[in-house]
């Protein structure tokens, strides 16, 4: 089974940026805005890179956002250096729907049973709602430790069958019960062991297995069955 993918959202999931100063930007980006440079002031989610370059040993990872790409773009180079989630889709890849971009989770081109998107926005993914892992939006909080939180189910998640199953299953109000997400993908994955074939011996000396199922003849007993002696010996005299 080839990797799933998971796409991500970057303002308030990843990131949050602002043209006003923090007290201790992660990054300051330039960008060009109506033909000015302007600086924006970018403060990194704790353990992005780390959640990134884990996700990408068991994803596809895909960065989409509803921000331009002059923004966007470049900041991902800087935050994802070892190029570990080298797709991006920004802006333009959104459908404009009631005065929002929707990030249709089917323009990534990939089997909707093996997408996800986590977006601090669930309208964002209003098309899919069974495609979306929903995040508290992030601003400046460095204690945080909500992506590395959902690591474990994550991980859990690439080797399920359908993802939206897990997700429909465990998420309620824009709240996904991570320990009932994790029961359901280990439920799922478990390795189904067959249950023992015993043999046993019926009184009418047909074996049987405990299922029911009857064996064939070939491998029945050799046993004195007085009618079908009869029957052979009926062909024998026919023949
Ligand atoms: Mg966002």
């Amino acid at each position: 089974m080839g990797k799933k993918t998971l796409a991500l959202d970057l303002d308030e999931t990843l990131v949050h940026s602002s043209f006003k100063t923090p007290k201790k930007p992660d990054i300051i980006l330039p960008v060009d805005i109506e033909g000015r440079i302007c600086n924006v002031y970018v403060l990194v989610r704790p353990n992005c890179v780390k959640f990134l370059t884990e996700m990408a040993k068991y994803y596809e990872v895909v960065i989409y956002t509803a921000s331009l790409s002059k923004y966007a773009d470049p900041l991902m180079d800087i935050l994802d250096q070892n190029r570990v989630a080298p797709q991006r889709l920004f802006r333009e890849h959104c459908t404009f729907y009631n005065g929002l971009f929707i990030k249709d989770v089917s323009r990534l081109g990939r089997r909707l049973s093996d997408s996800i998107i986590i977006d601090n926005s669930p309208m964002s993914y209003m098309f899919q709602p069974e495609n979306g892992i929903p995040i508290l939006s992030w601003y400046d909080d460095r204690e945080d430790n909500k992506l590395m939180e959902l690591v474990p189910v994550l991980k859990a998640m690439s080797r399920v069958q359908d993802v939206r199953r897990i997700i429909t299953e465990s998420t309620r109000d824009n709240i996904m019960n991570l320990e009932k997400a994790l029961k359901l993908c280990e439920r799922e994955c478990q390795p189904t062991v067959p249950p023992p074939q015993t043999i046993e011996m019926r009184n009418d000396g047909m074996r049987m297995q405990t299922d029911g199922m009857r064996i064939t003849a070939e491998d029945g007993p050799d046993i004195d069955n007085s009618e079908q002696k009869k029957l052979k010996q009926f062909h024998q005299n026919t023949n």
